[in-house]
């Protein structure tokens, strides 16, 4: 068994990534140059084709590794992560899905509490511009064709593409 303290480096983030945008990016990259390994957990991963949730998970894990993989980083995993809705449940459900952990990056107060009650360090994770760069921003441009291209990373925009997302979002939400 390895030691505990040898995955002290290692932390954990989590999103819904419904899409996964520019703001996103700015903490996995500060959060991957700070850790030895980086989680990055996709939050809510059982919903799909939803006005709030279109992505599927693993439409949302490709956009995460393609934008990866073309900045170079390689230090992280990818794991889908289920609501369980029983917050007491939830750290523990967490540390099943992903390798160890001992450093959270969080800015929501609830995210937060759930992993200090369990031991973690939680860490600060600043939002960059956040009036532009949110999921709904996203979405809402999307939904009344306005552009959205500029919010999210090249590879991610690739990937809506490919699985035609706008169009998805935009029968989904009654837009067209
Ligand atoms: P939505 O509007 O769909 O809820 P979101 O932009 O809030 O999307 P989520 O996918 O819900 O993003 O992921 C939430 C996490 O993403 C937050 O805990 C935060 O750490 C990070 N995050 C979201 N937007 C930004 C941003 N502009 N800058 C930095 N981090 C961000
Ligand atoms: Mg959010």
């Amino acid at each position: 068994m390895v030691p505990k303290h040898c995955f002290s480096e290692n932390s954990l983030m989590i999103g819904r990534f419904q899409p996964l945008h520019n703001g996103h990016m700015e903490v996995i990259r500060k959060c991957a140059a700070e850790s030895e390994k980086l989680t990055i957990g996709i939050g809510s991963a059982q919903y799909s084709h939803e006005c709030d949730n279109p992505f599927t998970a693993g439409e949302r894990y490709l956009m995460i590794d393609e934008v990866m993989k073309d900045e170079g980083i390689a230090n992280y995993c990818i794991v889908p992560i289920e609501d369980l809705n029983r917050y007491s449940l939830w750290v523990a459900q967490v540390e099943s899905l992903s390798p160890p952990f001992s450093r959270v990056y969080s800015n929501n107060p609830l995210t937060r509490r759930l992993f200090s009650e369990a031991g973690y360090e939680l860490r600060d994770s600043p939002l960059y511009n956040r009036e532009i760069y949110s999921g709904t921003a996203v979405r809402k441009k999307m939904t009344e064709g306005e552009g959205w291209r500029p919010l999210v990373p090249g590879k991610a925009a690739e990937v809506i593409d490919y699985i035609d997302g706008v169009r998805r979002l935009r029968e989904i939400t009654g837009g067209e």
